[in-house]
């Protein structure tokens, strides 16, 4: 319904950052609001992050995780999706900037809705990454699918043992749940879909190291499931190392510091790292202009109604919020949407009649639980039944229900149809449907990255030297 004589340009602006689960869901929900919403993201698609270590060992394609944002916002008039990488947020303005190609644009805004979610951290060593990308992007799962693919071709071709052993040593940092899937994702990649393709490598020769500073794995899920997942991953092949601190990363391998101050080296040709995140840097833009506080995870601290210090206006939801007792997981950034959603359609309900909106009550979080898959019929699986209980349970049933809650959480009929197809050719023989790399998906990252260094530091060149 439109307000009576609004148009278009003057209808209340409703500005979304992002399109993963928090800004997609805020869209989505303000279907039928009286506002116009624009939603600005860096990439052109929606991002089901849960499922990309799949994509990284080619179970499935990344088109089956990453529908277009534009087209599932198809019929859905009140909203506009618009690419670009927000770069500053005018508080007192009310305008985002955003960045396309060299081009700058500004939005302005009623209402914010910042879901710009959390890339990976390396605790201060950035450096880590050229030699152990992370797992938060389709460009970073192609890479590592084209990395482990690429160290078992590499493999077949050398002589020398040492390098053998190199190049068939995976490392995963991090025994979190991307951590143990990604773990026993390359373990299943050696032992069952590329056995007996190669000729002079035995490919479940492989060694698939877990590795984690802390003392547990999944340390989230608690001890029991921890150890469970743990003892199947070991039954598996995978070498579980704990209380191991990296200190450095390079193109040849690792360093650890073992809690006895044992210092260590692990010559690993192919490194994945997933052992931390830190929430986007508008976080920080956000701080520099009003009372709004971050964490050391650079998540934003809000209001009880998830709103900012100072600004009823501009919202923080999802993994850039940080919320106590609402953890970083898909959950709470959906259900964060759908509370920002609705009180703006409440607000928008009182303008159109001239009334008063109703009192923002404080979010509060549903926990739906958590679970991880470990190998092909096996996950671990933690579900809360109220006064602190929780069942918690691990095996083939577990991985049923984990595959059934991802099947419903995909977003787009055609996307569940072709990632079920793909799970049935994966989990019902050895095969794997997404093998393919190029060498651009396993390099070219890191090297436009170094070029981009590379153009910045002669920028400051010229400046300096003008
Ligand atoms: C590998 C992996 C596995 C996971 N597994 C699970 C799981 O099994 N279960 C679970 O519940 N959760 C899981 N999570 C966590 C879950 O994916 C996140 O909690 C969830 O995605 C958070 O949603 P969000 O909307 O806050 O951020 P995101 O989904 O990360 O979305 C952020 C959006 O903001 C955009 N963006 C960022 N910066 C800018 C900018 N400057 N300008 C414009 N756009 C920008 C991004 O492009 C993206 O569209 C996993 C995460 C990862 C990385």
């Amino acid at each position: 319904m439109s307000h009576p004589g609004a148009t278009a340009s003057d209808r209340h602006k409703v500005v979304i950052i992002g399109s993963g689960f928090g800004g997609l869901n805020a869209a989505q929900k303000l279907k039928r609001a009286d506002v116009d919403v624009k939603l600005i993201a860096r990439t052109t698609h929606h991002l089901f992050q849960p499922l990309l270590y799949q994509v990284a060992t080619g179970i499935i394609s990344e088109g089956e995780i990453a529908p277009p944002t534009r087209l599932i916002l198809r019929k859905q008039e009140n909203a506009q999706v618009l690419l670009g990488d927000v770069t500053h947020i005018d508080l007192a303005n009310k305008t985002v900037h955003s960045e396309l190609l060299g081009h700058d644009y500004s939005t302005p805004y009623d209402d914010l809705i910042i879901a710009a979610g959390a890339g990976q951290s390396y605790f201060g060593n950035d450096h880590f990454a050229e030699f152990a990308p992370g797992m938060k992007s389709i460009d970073d799962a192609l890479e590592l699918r084209g990395r482990i693919l690429g160290a078992f071709e590499q493999a077949e071709r050398s002589s020398d043992p040492a390098r053998r052993r190199k190049l068939l040593t995976f490392v995963v940092v991090g025994a979190g749940p991307t951590g143990v899937e990604m773990a026993g994702q390359i373990q299943e990649l050696a032992d069952q879909t590329l056995k007996g393709s190669f000729r002079l490598i035995d490919p479940s020769e492989a060694h698939v190291i877990l590795l984690d500073a802390a003392p547990a794995v999944l340390p989230p899920m608690g001890e029991k499931l921890g150890l469970k997942a743990k003892a199947r991953l070991e039954k598996m092949g995978v070498e579980v190392q704990l209380n191991a601190m990296v200190t450095d990363v390079d193109r040849n391998g690792i360093t650890v510091k073992d809690s006895d101050g044992t210092i260590r080296r692990i010559e690993s040709a192919c490194k994945v790292w997933s052992a931390g995140v830190s929430a986007s840097p508008l976080g920080r833009d956000l701080v520099e202009q009003s009372d709004t506080e971050i964490d050391r995870a650079g998540r934003v601290k809000v209001n009880p109604d998830l709103s900012i210090p100072g600004h009823p206006n501009v919202f923080v939801i999802g993994d850039m919020a940080y919320v106590e007792g609402v953890p970083g997981m898909a959950q709470g950034a959906i259900q964060g949407a759908k509370y920002v959603a609705d009180i703006l359609k409440n607000e928008a309900k009182a303008r159109e009649h001239g009334t008063k909106p109703k009192p923002r009550e404080p979010f509060s979080y549903f926990d739906k639980g958590s679970m991880a898959t470990v190998s092909k019929y096996n996950a671990v699986a933690q579900i809360p039944l109220g006064s602190s209980k929780k069942l918690e349970f691990g095996g083939f049933f577990a991985w049923l229900a984990w595959l059934g809650l991802h099947l419903i959480y995909l977003v787009g009929f055609k996307t569940k149809v072709a990632t079920l197809l793909s799970w049935a050719v994966t989990f019902l023989s050895r095969e794997r449907g997404q093998l393919t790399i190029t060498e651009q998906q396993a390099y070219a990252r890191t090297r436009l990255e170094q070029l981009e260094d590379l153009a910045a530091s002669v920028r400051e060149t010229e400046k300096a030297a003008s």
